[in-house]
């Protein structure tokens, strides 16, 4: 059999001599499915070409900033023109203004909004500024969100933490170099748990600064939350005088407009954005109402900054990408082409007779390897992971290039059409019978 990735293999080693593991975000070294990962050499719309020249239908879409496909003209244009006016100055610009108003017309509760560079920094930030404005130390966190790898989110549930016994073992870090004191100050509850979150807030409400979470888990795999779960998160964020973080760096002007506030009418009351935002170039932010907001250096005592904050190329990108979903809004496009992928993954599963749990929300999709509900992460983790790495590596053969991990979520773009369907229910055809 012709050998599909010798050129990726050959540069996989050559990345390893220089940078750990070879890659520069570790999910892109396949350790979950193993293999060696793709060198990619360029994109166009729903398509990428690794460095042997294969061309792959792509759902992972740069981990979500792709909504409108690859190299979307209206974003190639932009970037260009701001090419020609400099790179970057580390001063205001006309087009920070821009950016920050389209913001606001998708999320009218964000009064003010500050530009950061990655969505790490948007929850990291958030976080200081809800501690801030609080006086308050502790933090919550859901079991399975991903939040960015700040030290304060990059925690566990200590031993002892069961489903709805609200959280009384001590936090320990999920990563080595992270100190036990500082884990010890976020809480971590289960997702979709709202009894447990009640007694957790019994327990510490007095001291709580924030509810950190993802309205959509996109990082679990797609868990969706239940009405309970998010009326208890607005309910005991209220009542205890806790903020209520939206971590919408995933599912902000991906799931409607206004995100997943918008689609499921949340109210928090700061919200962090990235990945769509950037529309393929580092961007992160956050905002709220403007009293909290303005507690933000230079007006208030809270300290951020960021030498690359507001970039002008990154601003130009995030101005036409979000001028383009809003002129023209894909969703009900987006909706379509997840509905009849899902129904046709389900009818492929099926005639194979293979389990199968599809959880979606808009473009966001996970093909669980088990029977259905998936809708804790406790449900997620007992997926087949084994069964997953077989159907990743038959898609990747067929020129499918799903997320490398059963706990990523895949997405679409405005880019993906009929022809790119039939080409996925295919794949997936001769996929599942490699399993
Ligand atoms: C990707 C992601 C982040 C981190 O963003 P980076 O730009 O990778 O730092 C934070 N929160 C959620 C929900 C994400 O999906």
């Amino acid at each position: 059999m012709k050998v599909l990735d010798a050129r990726s293999a050959e540069l996989f080693a050559q990345a390893q001599e220089v940078m750990p593991g070879g890659v520069s975000s570790p999910v892109r070294a396949f350790k979950a499915v193993g293999g060696t990962p793709r060198f990619i050499a360029r994109a166009q719309g729903a398509y990428l070409w690794d460095a042997d020249g294969n061309r792959l239908l792509d759902y992972v879409g740069s981990w979500g900033p792709m909504i409108l496909g690859h190299n979307h003209p209206e974003v190639v244009a932009a970037i260009q023109e701001a090419l020609q006016e400099g790179l970057s100055y580390g001063a205001p610009t006309e087009r920070e203004i821009a950016l920050a108003r389209l913001v606001r017309e998708a999320y009218p509760m964000a009064d003010l909004v500050r530009f950061v560079s990655s969505g790490t920094e948007a929850t990291m930030s958030a976080l200081r500024l809800a501690r801030g404005y609080t006086g308050r130390e502790l933090i919550v966190k859901f079991r399975g969100n991903y939040h960015g790898h700040a030290d304060s989110l990059l925690v566990q549930a200590g031993s002892g933490l069961l489903t709805g016994s609200g959280g009384t073992a001590r936090s320990a870090p999920s990563s080595a170099g992270v100190p036990q004191a500082l884990a010890e100050l976020t809480l971590v509850a289960d997702y979709n748990d709202p009894e447990g979150l009640g007694v957790l807030f019994e327990r510490h409400g007095e001291q709580i600064a924030a509810v950190i979470f993802e309205p959509v888990v996109g990082n679990a795999g797609v868990l969706a939350p239940t009405p309970a779960f998010l009326e208890a998160l607005h309910r005991l964020t209220r009542q205890y005088g806790a903020l209520l973080i939206a971590d919408e760096v995933m599912t902000g002007f991906r799931l409607a407009k206004g995100g997943a506030v918008e689609r499921l009418g949340l109210k928090p009351d700061l919200i962090c954005w990235g990945k769509i935002l950037g529309g393929g170039l580092p961007v992160g932010a956050y905002g709220g109402r403007a009293e909290i907001m303005q507690q933000v250096a230079p007006l208030g005592p809270v300290y951020q900054a960021g030498t690359l904050s507001g970039n002008p190329l990154a601003m130009a990108a995030g101005i036409a990408t979000l001028k383009t979903l809003f002129q023209d809004p894909p969703y009900a496009r987006l909706e379509a082409y997840g509905k009849a992928l899902e129904e046709g993954l389900q009818e492929v599963f099926a005639e194979a007779g293979r389990p199968i749990c599809l959880n979606r929300v808009g473009s966001m999709v996970t093909a669980f390897f088990r029977e259905g509900p998936v809708e804790t992460y406790a449900q997620a983790v007992e997926s087949d992971t084994e069964a997953f790495k077989r159907f990743f590596h038959g898609l990747l053969r067929q020129g499918v290039y799903w997320p490398p991990s059963q706990f990523e979520a895949a997405f679409f773009s405005t880019a993906h059409g009929e022809q790119e369907l039939a080409f996925t229910l295919e794949a997936a055809q001769l996929a599942v019978r490699g399993l």
